[in-house]
């Protein structure tokens, strides 16, 4: 193994070992909580090498980027599960059913309505997260929080798509203590539509590098970590 492989290894399996610590200090079952590989910008060589270190879940931003990645990988290790966790625009809803797992950014009845005739077409269930802009944040996608509600109903009419989860993005902060009030919003949150829509929400995706700990004790079920695994991305964007 050469160094970079090794560190890979060695950075997924200190993370995964700080987050079953977050998880236990909640009072939680570790394996309740997956830690999500984020790999925008990162080559199918550096995604192969955190595979073979035994990570089953990767989270891709954007479906151009994706679908090279994931078609070379895919046919290779068939096991690992391919979440969509960057804004998708109607005109990439096709192709984005045909790569990837889950779809963790839907926030839009027109996108319902797209990502549904698909997966039909497709014979499948999609599942997918309801991405909530839980800062309220002007400049980022999602259904705001006072709007979930109403979302959810909406989504009744979408017999393939399967809603399994909540996915949010905090505002910047740069103390991860002063994201756990968003974290443990989103949390109240899913457990308040859950049991007003009769059916439970399972997953939560929240956290990332610098929180993922603070969203763990608040609830997450998955954390998408990127460059805590792989390095700074600038690097690898020149
Ligand atoms: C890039 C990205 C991440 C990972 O961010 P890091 O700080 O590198 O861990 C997580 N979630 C989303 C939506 C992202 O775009």
């Amino acid at each position: 193994m050469s160094y970079d492989n090794k560190l890979i290894a060695g950075r997924i399996k200190e993370i995964s070992a700080r987050a079953a610590e977050a998880a236990l200090r909640a009072g939680r079952d570790p394996g309740d909580v997956r830690l999500m590989a984020v790999t925008k910008t990162v080559s199918p060589d550096a995604i192969e090498v955190a595979i073979l270190a035994g990570q089953t879940l990767f989270g891709e931003n954007y479906v151009n980027e994706a679908r090279g990645k994931i078609s070379l990988l895919a046919s290779r290790h068939p096991m690992v599960s391919w979440h969509l966790i960057g804004h998708l625009q109607t005109n990439k809803a096709g192709p984005a059913v045909g790569l990837f797992d889950c779809i963790e950014t839907l926030d839009s009845i027109k996108l319902a309505s797209v990502l549904d005739s698909k997966a039909r077409a497709s014979g499948r269930r999609l599942s997918v997260f309801i991405q909530v802009n839980i800062g309220e944040d002007v400049a980022k996608f999602g259904v705001p929080p006072g709007r979930l509600d109403e979302f959810l109903k909406g989504l009744a009419a979408f017999p393939h798509l399967a809603v399994s989860g909540l996915m949010t993005i905090t505002p910047w902060t740069d103390d991860p203590e002063d994201a756990r009030p968003w974290f443990r919003a989103l949390r109240e949150l899913r457990d308040k539509v859950s049991e007003e829509a009769g059916v439970f929400i399972k997953e939560l995706s929240m956290g990332m590098s610098r929180d993922f700990e603070t969203a763990i004790e608040e609830g997450a079920t998955i954390v998408r970590v990127g460059s805590a695994i792989f390095g700074p991305r600038y690097r690898l964007k020149i």
